[in-house]
């Protein structure tokens, strides 16, 4: 058993599907005298394989041009370097190592020798070579050369990470479940992943080097384990957890008509994050009262080039179509840190999280903006729109991107296409300067909403998808609490609407101290946990809720806070904060922890 991180609930039994990725990590494995012969067979196996693939992409590219056929040559010509293949050989031989170690050591090799040369052209050849070892690194270890659009059986992905297009491209209903060698809770796949109810692992290290496609694995992810080849036994056990926490999600399910009002009758507003129109059909099974948080820019990472005016204006007026009456919040393009666009030819950032991300990209790309606003205004004339702007730091951008704003609107005014004028435009609190300038935002703003996966990250100086610091992002720790606190009092002395659609919002952990900071706003979460934060707010009274957050804000370490919160929350709720005795206790030793 391997213990990883949870990040989105459930358990999964079945095969794995080992994602192609040039992230490798490969293990260095001694071999026995006897052996070695099959090993250098086993690799020269792979480099005809190789071969074979370059040949059946050329034939399938003759028509592209000559310029594509030269590339292929190089990569054939490389396959075919007796050098790469010598070396590795020789390696294999004298240190009786796995082929896959040997090649690797015969890339570092000509790796550095290539970063050693003066010429650039040579220099490039480089990522050639690095292409090729990889295609033969596959090989041998076995990864399908299949795309995840082409899965056509229920599978458990595992895969070194995996990118938004990733997420995109995968047959979400034959997904049963998802680990990641890398990959923190507020990462995007385990958004993705909770929003979809996929069971998702992240942090089990090296875990591609050992499993392949095929194999049975289970995802424990309720209490974070992974099971590499499960015995009859194991699987029994998690057969019957797997089941336990279905109908506990079913059972949840049960309060969806149920008004989300306190003891004392106070309504809290629950909404649900979506990233696609597709997610719109789930929404009202969950019971959600409208669309916090609709991220946009999946739409342009699947498309090879960015969606035009049109396409934008199409998706967002069936948006707006399919939830009337209730709102929907659109937040404008939020592109850059890990959600990168491969056609924009920027140059790569050294601290992309403090880069050109969020507002600061739309602004230095006005067009692409303003196609944007200007669908968005047209949709408006279908539904309750709303526009959020991402990573608001100042409120001059907030005012700059209001001009823009205006701009689309005349330019809708002089082609005479209607939208709605008087359209509400809110400003996202997730940098740490809006936490402290919200006020003056308040004054610009019809309407603010706190993106706490940023505001987290960038308040504790935690990169929210480096799974090494993963147990630093503490939602709880006393200067979230405080920020919270702060931009709460502020949302209510300006009378105007503070609303949460970071992961905080749909952590019903997190619930009853949200409401007792202050909190009077819409909650926007992935719609899955739309009936466990409901229960919860059924629960209490904000007297109640006052009571223990004042009390978690005279506590000055985040481990007392998570305790002090925990105790009380499995105090309560029973079934619902006490894991291991509601869906099984913990049968196995966990016998390896790669961590
Ligand atoms: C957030 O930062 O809390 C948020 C909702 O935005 P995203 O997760 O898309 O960065
Ligand atoms: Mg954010």
């Amino acid at each position: 058993m391997l213990k990883g991180n949870s990040l989105s609930k459930g358990v999964a039994i079945g095969k794995i599907y080992l994602l192609d990725s040039s992230k490798f990590c490969i293990i260095k494995q001694k071999l026995d005298a006897e052996k070695v012969d099959d090993e250098i067979m086993r690799f020269r196996q792979a480099i005809e394989k190789s071969k074979k693939q370059m040949q059946e992409i050329k034939k399938r590219a003759s028509k592209v041009g000559d310029k594509y056929a030269v590339i292929l040559d190089t990569y054939t010509l490389l396959l075919e370097d007796e050098v790469i293949v010598n070396d590795t050989i020789e390696n294999i031989k004298n240190n009786k190592l796995n082929a896959e170690w040997a090649l690797t050591e015969t890339l570092d090799k000509f790796t550095k020798l290539f970063n050693n040369m003066n010429d650039d052209y040579l220099k490039a050849k480089k990522d050639d070579l690095d292409l090729v070892v990889h295609g033969i690194i596959r090989n041998l270890i076995g990864h399908s050369q299949e795309k995840l659009s082409e899965i056509d059986e229920p599978v458990i992905l595992v895969a070194h990470a995996l990118s938004p297009s990733d997420t995109i491209a995968m047959p979400k209903n034959l997904v049963l479940g998802m680990i990641t060698e890398v990959g923190g809770k507020t990462s995007h796949v385990a958004i993705f992943a909770s929003a979809l109810g996929i069971p998702l692992i992240g942090g089990i290290k090296e875990l591609t080097a050992q499993v392949n496609t095929g194999e049975h694995i289970i995802i424990d992810a309720i209490d974070g384990y992974v099971v590499t080849n499960p015995s009859e036994e194991q699987l029994k056990h998690y057969r019957k957890k797997q089941e336990n926490y279905r109908s506990y999600e079913q059972k949840l399910l049960e309060n969806i008509h149920q008004p989300a009002k306190t003891l004392d009758g106070t309504h809290v507003k629950l909404m649900a994050n979506i990233e696609s129109p597709d997610e719109l059909k789930s929404l009202r099974k969950f019971g959600a009262e409208g669309v916090g948080l609709y991220r946009t820019e999946y739409l342009y990472l699947m498309a090879k080039t960015p969606p035009t005016e049109n396409e934008l204006y199409e998706n967002f007026k069936k948006v707006a179509q399919e939830m009337e009456p209730l709102p929907v919040v659109i937040r404008t393009l939020d592109i850059g840190m890990d959600k990168q666009l491969q056609d924009m030819n920027e140059e790569p950032e050294n601290n992309p999280a403090l880069g050109l991300r969020g507002i600061r990209m739309s602004l230095s790309n006005p067009g692409l903006f303003t196609h944007q606003l200007k669908a968005i205004l047209r949709a408006s004339m279908y539904g309750d729109i709303r526009i959020l702007y991402p990573m608001i730091s100042a409120v001059e951008e907030f005012i700059e991107a209001n001009e823009l704003l205006e701009h689309a609107k005349d330019h809708l005014k002089k082609q005479q296409i209607p939208f709605k004028e008087d359209i509400s435009v809110g400003a996202m609190i997730e940098t740490p300067a809006a936490a402290i300038c919200v006020d003056h935002l308040l004054e610009a703003a019809d309407f603010v909403s706190v993106g706490t996966n940023d505001l987290i990250q960038y308040l504790l100086a935690v990169d929210r998808t480096n799974e090494s610091v993963a147990s630093l992002y503490q939602p709880f720790h006393p200067a979230v609490l405080k920020s919270l606190k702060g931009i709460f009092k502020a949302g209510r002395d300006s009378g105007k609407e503070v609303s949460i659609c970071g992961e905080m919002g749909g952590d019903p952990l997190a619930t009853i101290v949200l409401l007792g900071l202050g909190f009077q706003g819409e909650l926007s979460m992935e719609a899955h946990s739309i009936p466990k934060v409901k229960k919860v707010i059924r629960k209490i009274s904000l007297e109640e809720a006052k009571q223990m957050a004042d009390h978690a804000l005279s506590l000055s370490s985040t481990e007392e806070i998570n305790n002090f919160i925990l105790s009380e929350m499995q105090a309560r709720f029973p079934s619902d904060f006490d894991r291991d005795t509601t869906f099984g206790e913990k049968l196995f030793p966990v016998e390896n922890n790669s961590n």
